[in-house]
């Protein structure tokens, strides 16, 4: 089962592809990881990629294909994977399509995490009211930002998954396991594409 999670900036995708990969044993690819990774190794492509993830801006098309290839042969070639963050644009959508196709798979489900923006922004505020570290671009400004980029680059993926009758719809405002439980409904098969 090769499965996409799709939502907002922090709308629990990460948490969701967590659970999924303890409980499921399905690799979780997380763009967003594999590029904080690379800051935090201070590898060039760290370097590269750092200011502008801090502003909340998106990655280059290239280089986020590129740095998702090889765990993609590895894990949605083979026992499938849990996609998270990634797709964010057509042309990384078209992409994966390819780099699956050339296995012999696809994606098989589109699981949307719907939260409204105001329910995104108060769950920054908390995070940050309750100290300790957090990303740089964890504020209300950049998420603000990045809501931005999130309507503008990548909402309209969903058309594309509906299209192809792979896209489902999870309320994400719901406490983490009635999350979890919708999706795992879905995953059975038992909810229908919208
Ligand atoms: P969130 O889901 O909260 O936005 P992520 O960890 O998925 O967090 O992404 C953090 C940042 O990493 C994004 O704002 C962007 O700069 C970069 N990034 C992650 N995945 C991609 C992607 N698929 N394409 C382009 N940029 C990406």
């Amino acid at each position: 089962m090769n499965l996409v999670l799709f939502g907002p900036p922090g709308a629990g995708k990460g948490t969701q592809a967590g659970l999924l990969q303890t409980q499921r044993g399905w690799p979780q690819l997380s763009t967003g990881e594999m590029l904080r990774a690379a800051a935090r190794d201070g590898t060039d492509l760290g370097r590269k990629t750092k200011d502008i993830i801090d502003r909340g801006e998106l990655v280059s098309d290239d280089i986020v294909v590129a740095i998702v290839a090889d765990r993609l042969c590895q894990d949605a070639c083979t026992k499938g994977a849990v996609f998270d963050g990634f797709p964010r644009t057509i042309a990384q959508a078209r992409a994966l399509d390819s780099m699956l196709a050339s296995c012999g798979k696809q994606i098989d489900r589109v699981i949307e995490l719907k939260v409204n923006d105001d329910v995104l922004i108060s769950r920054v505020e908390q995070r940050l009211r309750a100290g300790g570290t957090h990303r740089a671009d964890d504020t209300p400004e950049t998420l603000r930002h990045r809501l931005g980029v999130y309507y503008r680059n990548t909402a309209p993926l969903l058309d594309y998954y509906r299209e192809q009758g792979k896209l489902a719809v999870v309320d994400g405002m719901a406490p983490v396991p009635e999350v979890a439980k919708a999706i795992a409904q879905i995953i059975a098969g038992a909810a229908p594409a919208h």
